[in-house]
């Protein structure tokens, strides 16, 4: 590992152990190392398929105008069984242990595949929603997917307990909004915090890559841990970019943050 990179992991170390309320914010790209593709990155979905991604503009409309339609092909892409089966990596466990070190105090994650959860984080706020959960748009009420597994075997439309409406995936979809409880306490996070670690993510898609700004306009410090620039690295809004593999950095930093905990 380079030194400039060694370097950068230390002083992430030093600032995290310093900071008094740290949050996460992550993307597509911590969970790559889990065998999940992201869209943007070198080998994305949409960088070998652009035509995948015109199609996931359509599938929010689809379950407005015909859930019956929806429901029959949610569950069928090979991209949900991928997400299903996988399990975290080290990147997910370094911040599920820094949580429990008391310095992360939220995980904002863009992610829709729990894996922060099952690595062990506690606080974590799903932007996009998650996989294991279906949402009523209508009263937003969110049920455990579980609950509706009969329904969903037998192509039956789940409907919500509360309101009686057609139930979706808890994912937010392309042109979908993002649901009010958790856009707002993403957004209470981002202004409430003196750190944020935004790790794999491209900062493109809004309003999450609003989050970091935000977090910067406030005056937290903004540390990206990711393979390549992003607009967050070119308009330095990023104090600085630790460049190179969440799975591999990500451990280093927690390393470094006991070391100097020891030393106190
Ligand atoms: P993105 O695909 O736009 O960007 C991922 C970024 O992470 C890229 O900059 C890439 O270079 C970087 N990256 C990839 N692997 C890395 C690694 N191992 N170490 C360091 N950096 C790495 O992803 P995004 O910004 O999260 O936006 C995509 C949207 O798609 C999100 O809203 C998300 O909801 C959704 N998505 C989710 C999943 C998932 O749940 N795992 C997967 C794909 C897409
Ligand atoms: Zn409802």
């Amino acid at each position: 590992m380079e030194s400039s990179i060694k370097d950068l992991i230390k002083r992430a170390a030093e600032d995290l152990a310093n900071s008094k309320y740290a949050v996460a914010f992550t993307g597509a790209g911590i969970s790559t190392e889990s065998g999940i593709p992201d869209f943007r990155g070198p080998s994305g979905i949409w960088t070998r398929d652009p035509e995948a991604e015109r199609r996931s503009y359509e599938i929010f409309g689809k379950f407005l105008r015909n859930p019956k339609e929806y429901w029959e092909e949610a569950l069928r892409s090979p991209f949900f069984s991928i997400l299903e089966q996988a399990k975290p990596n080290p990147a997910h466990y370094a911040l599920a242990e820094l949580e429990e070190m008391g310095i992360i105090k939220a995980v904002i994650t863009q992610n829709i595949d729990a894996l922060h959860q099952k690595a062990g984080s506690k606080n974590v706020l799903e932007f996009h929603g998650g996989i294991t959960k279906l949402r009523c748009i209508y009263c937003g009420c969110r049920f455990p997917r579980e609950d509706f597994s009969k329904e969903i075997e037998e192509k039956r439309i789940p409907m919500c307990k509360e309101c009686g409406s057609p139930l979706k995936m808890d994912v937010v979809y392309f042109t979908e909004p993002i649901p009010r409880d958790v856009y707002e306490l993403s957004f209470e996070e981002a202004m409430k915090c003196d750190l944020m670690l935004v790790c794999g993510t491209s900062a493109v898609v809004y309003p999450a890559a609003e989050l970091p700004r935000v977090a910067k306009r406030r005056g937290a410090k903004v540390i990206e841990v990711n393979f390549e620039e992003t607009p967050l690295t070119h308009e330095m809004i990023s104090d600085y970019l630790i460049e190179g593999k969440v799975g591999e950095i990500l451990p280093k930093i927690v390393e470094e943050v006991k070391k100097l905990r020891e030393r106190q």
